[in-house]
């Protein structure tokens, strides 16, 4: 099967092409014939099946097709809610969004707390057809009176069960008041306990089922290692492992943009040339960066999981979780970028003291403890292996998730006493640049 054959009009075609799909992912293949004909969906699926591209593709149709009819001439309004738990979340659906809607006259707008609201109320003053939004900003601008939802035709509720982990519920409730009787919704959950089943009851109207199976099996042909390390000497343990030629490329995970950008600047500076790219990024910086990656021009790229979703980079030799993810599956998402088309490929994971919670999710949820790398130089003392804890059939523990901070869009503050200007600083990206190079023809690693 392909997207031809679902019945998708050419500029989403010719979108979802760019992206580089090629096929359907099998909630896709699913889910977007189902939404197409106006039906009521409840889907078992989890971040990293293509979910996103499998509501929201049919989404842009149906309101496009819509458009004339919807605001021949008038202010645009809001028609479609997608509420999510996150605003990680939320970005990655927005940006999403922009990426299969490119070639449609329709807007979108992501709305979430702990930014300033003002961009936030002039975008909805301009006119938005598709608002993605966390629960509490949503009621926030809706009381302000910013937000009206009497115009949604389409209603997703995504990762349902994250939300009520979140204790969102009453918040979710809350807007399902506000709602139109007469409306479509798609209701997704990685998990269906029977309280997100109570829930999706009183949303949706006699719903079409998809399941899709979880991604929770890690590549076998990964080899993959945790490192046990205090926080501070994430970075020299770093460089320590990168003085290892067999690391010939290496996809760096950070949870925040401000820590890709400081990682790669401290990288660089010890004669490692590095790049981060990461959401506040231009999309011609970010091709650029991934470019020389894939060349091999560069050898560490640091990258927050939204930069770095839709990377395809053959023959990637290792992935290191600098941080670990708070979301399990994210985990086995960005390890599965190496050991790729049987290829073998190593994941480095550093916990620390606070991120042991989420290794204990991550074995959770792969069935499988990660070995430990002992006897390195920053070691901790008396750092005890996480234990499994025997499956229960259940999906991990929330608490992991609950601790969740997403700070991408911290904004970077500067680095005091660093002394760095625009000017030396690309003087000693210059300098550090053939360092590693250098080395690895030394050690014959290396074609020149
Ligand atoms: P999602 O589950 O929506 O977060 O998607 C997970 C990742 O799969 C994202 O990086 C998407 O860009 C990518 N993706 C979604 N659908 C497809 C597809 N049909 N072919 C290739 N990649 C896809």
């Amino acid at each position: 099967m392909n997207f031809n054959d679902l019945g998708l009009t050419e500029p989403l075609l010719r979108a979802l092409r760019d992206e580089g799909y090629q096929t359907p992912t099998p909630i896709q293949q699913q889910a977007i014939p189902i939404v197409l004909q106006g039906k009521d969906l409840m889907g078992c699926a989890q971040t990293g099946t293509g979910k996103t591209a499998a509501f929201s593709v049919p989404i842009l149709q149906l309101l496009a097709g819509r458009t004339q009819a919807a605001h021949g001439g008038g202010p645009r309004r809001i028609r479609s809610l997608i509420l999510t738990p996150t605003r990680e979340l939320a970005l990655q659906i927005s940006e999403s969004i922009d990426a299969y809607g490119k070639y449609l006259p329709l807007r979108n707008l992501v709305i979430f707390g702990g930014v300033g609201q003002k961009p936030q109320t002039d975008a909805l003053r301009r006119g938005v057809d598709i608002l993605v939004a966390t629960p509490g900003r949503l009621l926030d601008l809706m009381q302000q009176g910013f937000i009206t939802l009497d115009h949604i035709e389409l209603f997703v509720l995504d990762e349902a069960d994250r939300m009520l982990d979140m204790g969102f519920v009453h918040d979710v409730r809350r807007v399902l008041a506000k709602l139109p009787q007469r409306r479509q919704s798609l209701f997704f959950s990685a998990t269906m306990a029977p309280e997100i089943v109570k829930l999706a009851s009183g949303i949706l109207t006699n719903p079409s089922h998809v399941e899709v199976t979880p991604e929770s099996t890690t590549a076998e042909t990964v080899n993959q290692k945790i490192y046990f390390v205090e926080k501070k000497d994430k970075k020299d343990l770093l460089k320590y492992l990168l003085e290892d030629p067999a690391i010939a490329t290496a996809l760096v995970f950070t949870r925040t943009k401000h820590g890709a950008n400081k990682l790669a600047r401290d990288l660089d500076r010890a004669g490692i040339y590095a790049e981060a790219i990461h959401g506040n990024k231009s999309q011609t910086a970010r091709v650029r960066a991934l470019n020389a990656f894939k060349n091999q021009e560069i050898r560490v790229l640091v990258a927050t999981d939204i930069a770095a979703r839709g990377i395809d980079i053959d023959e990637l030799s290792h992935v290191v979780n600098y941080e670990l993810p708070n979301v399990p599956e994210t985990y086995v998402h960005r390890i599965g970028r190496t050991g790729r088309a049987g290829a073998t490929g190593s994941s480095i994971s550093f916990c620390d003291t606070e991120e042991r919670a989420y290794l204990k999710d991550i074995q959770q949820l792969i069935g499988q403890q990660v070995p430990v790398a002992s006897g390195h130089p920053y070691e901790p003392t008396g750092a005890a292996p996480v234990a499994l804890q025997p499956p229960n059939g259940k999906r991990p523990a929330p608490a992991a998730r609950q601790q969740a901070t997403f700070r991408e869009n911290k904004p970077a503050s500067p680095r005091p006493g660093s002394g760095e200007t625009p000017s030396n600083k690309s003087k000693n990206r210059r300098r550090n640049r053939g360092n590693w190079w250098k080395k690895k023809r030394e050690a014959g690693g290396v074609n020149s």
